[in-house]
């Protein structure tokens, strides 16, 4: 409906844009049309082609491209190696979110950045959890199994990483040491924030817990991706090549995933309109590599 006002170019593919497109609304696809002719006019083309469609993708999830940030080859590199090392590690792991994209155009302030699309899930168990900071860990563990050197470039993904690690320990009673507690203060009056619910050996034994599940992880990245450092390497330099490659480059690569996926995409039909809105806007996991040393202007 809203393609039909348009006058598309023969390498336009629907089925293709429709599969780089989930979970949009209606109103999603209608800007990504209206931005798509936009970018076809300013470039006075009289015909509307798939990078056109591609960039008013990209705009609509990511905000505007900033191709005018200089990158060296060697930054360029790595970063390309860190985000292959997300997608090869989230694509091996049973309970890792399925991927949409990555991609290594800089954008913001943001060097590279994944796109998945999480499961639908009420409630989640320790081997999920496990997956995802497996998986959030994989950029850095990349850098490690193929330079040998990790850079600060993944200030986002620790950050998520020790926060959901903390969690598991302190909140959600998923640890053996600390056991069947939750710190967790849902009263928001955070009368913790004085005085530790804990003794000083509890704070100890936390300290070490998080610190044992991050190290796990990290090393259980690490094992991925030097058994599977050939593809690791395929997939880094197609980003080089292309800038961004979707879920079709990682299958031809690695082939199929071995694993049923249940997306909030196949599970749509539920939700109303408006509320798949919010929670496409919600659960739509963008995961990105920014360098904090870097100024932005
Ligand atoms: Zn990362």
């Amino acid at each position: 409906m809203h393609i039909r006002p348009l006058k598309l170019a023969k390498d336009v593919d629907l089925d293709f844009f429709a599969k780089q497109t989930p979970g949009f609304s209606g109103a999603d696809i209608a800007n990504v049309c209206n931005e798509a002719a936009l970018v076809a006019a300013r470039k006075n083309k009289q015909e509307v082609e798939k990078q056109d469609f591609l960039d008013a993708i990209d705009r609509i999830i990511g905000g505007l491209e900033k191709r005018t940030k200089i990158i060296s080859a060697q930054e360029k590199k790595i970063i390309a190696f860190h985000e292959a090392g997300h997608a090869t590690v989230s694509w091996m792991l049973q309970y890792a979110a399925p991927l949409v994209k990555v991609t290594i155009v800089p954008r913001g302030k943001s060097l590279g950045a994944a796109w998945y699309l999480p499961e639908e899930r009420q409630i989640t168990n320790t081997d999920q959890l496990l997956d995802e900071i497996t998986a959030t860990l994989g950029g850095r563990a990349a850098e490690d199994v193929v330079f040998g050197k990790i850079s600060t470039g993944a200030l986002n993904d620790l950050e998520r990483t020790t926060k959901q690690a903390y969690a598991m320990v302190v909140y959600y009673g998923l640890n053996d040491k600390v056991g069947n507690l939750s710190y967790y203060d849902s009263s928001g009056q955070s009368e913790y924030s004085f005085n530790k619910p804990y003794s000083e050996k509890t704070a100890e034994t936390i300290d070490q817990e998080v610190h044992l599940l991050v190290e796990k992880a990290y090393n259980r990245a690490k094992e991925i991706l030097t058994a599977h450092k050939d593809k690791l390497e395929q997939l880094a330099n197609q980003l080089l090549d292309k800038e961004v490659i979707f879920r079709e480059d990682l299958e031809r690569i690695f082939g199929q995933r071995p694993f049923e996926e249940h997306t909030i995409a196949e599970n749509k039909e539920n939700i109303s309109t408006d509320e798949r809105d919010e929670s496409f806007q919600a659960n739509i996991t963008e995961n990105e590599d920014v360098n904090y040393e870097e100024s932005d202007n």
